[in-house]
């Protein structure tokens, strides 16, 4: 279990009991989930789905995909992260399958068994982002759609997602997001490719600073979703 960087795990630890605190830290995850969820649903039809949520967090993606009737199973190596997500669970009344676990370990054992796998914002996190692209590739049945969201790296990403978001806004706790970290889509198409996947679709998410409305579009060039299809 090589790929994690320790400094990572335990900034998201110093904050996991605030994850369904919707006014958090954790406020832009909340508010982009309906936009993310939606989708996700549209491109791959989540009722009856088999899912893997890598990096699932206290659970906000997980659980408002068991609710739309996918059969999700959640991991993370946060170890409070996954407390709090089950604990969730015994106040919603729905299901989900959490674990402690590394994806590439999970890969080794469940290989080709998920017909969704979603992967947002921790690419940016990993020490080997390309090691766990390949780890949620082996992991989709051939034919499965994965998604996958991080951010790109270029200087209006600098200036939105770390000054603008951390520094200015305090929408993220500062010294969340490492500049260097940051993914271009063409890196992350290629990861994908050089994994068997075929990108199948890339849309931006944007956020208004004015409004405060979170949107879906054709803007990739801070924060973005990429969709793609196991062979
Ligand atoms: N995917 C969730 C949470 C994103 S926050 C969402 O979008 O709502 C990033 C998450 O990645 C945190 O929960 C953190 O614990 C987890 N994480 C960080 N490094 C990790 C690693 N190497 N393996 C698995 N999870 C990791």
């Amino acid at each position: 279990m090589s790929n994690v960087d320790p400094l990572e795990l335990e900034k998201f630890n110093q904050l996991a009991h605030r994850w369904w605190d919707p006014t958090s830290e954790f406020k832009p995850l909340h508010d982009i989930n309906p936009l993310r969820l939606d989708y996700i649903d549209r491109v791959a039809a989540l009722e009856g789905k088999t899912v893997l949520d890598v990096g699932c967090g206290g659970g906000i993606l997980a659980e408002s995909m068991a609710v739309r009737g996918a059969a999700v199973t959640g991991i993370d190596l946060g170890d409070k992260a996954i407390r709090v997500a089950k604990l969730h669970l015994l106040e919603t009344g729905n299901r989900v399958e959490y674990l402690k676990a590394a994806v590439e370990d999970v890969a080794g054992e469940r290989p080709g068994s998920f017909d969704v796998v979603t992967c947002m914002e921790l690419l940016e996190h990993v020490p080997d982002p390309a090691s766990t692209v390949r780890a949620c590739a082996q992991l989709a049945k051939p034919g499965g759609h994965l998604f996958f969201s991080t951010i790109n790296r270029n200087p209006k990403s600098y200036l939105f997602a770390v000054i603008g978001a951390e520094y200015v806004l305090n929408l993220l706790p500062r010294g969340t997001h490492d500049y260097a970290k940051f993914l271009k889509p063409s890196e992350l198409g290629r990861m994908a490719r050089e994994a068997g996947l075929t990108v199948a679709d890339l849309i931006g998410m944007t956020y208004n600073p004015v409004t405060r409305i979170y949107s879906l579009g054709p803007d990739t060039s801070v924060n973005y979703l990429m969709a793609c299809r196991a062979t």
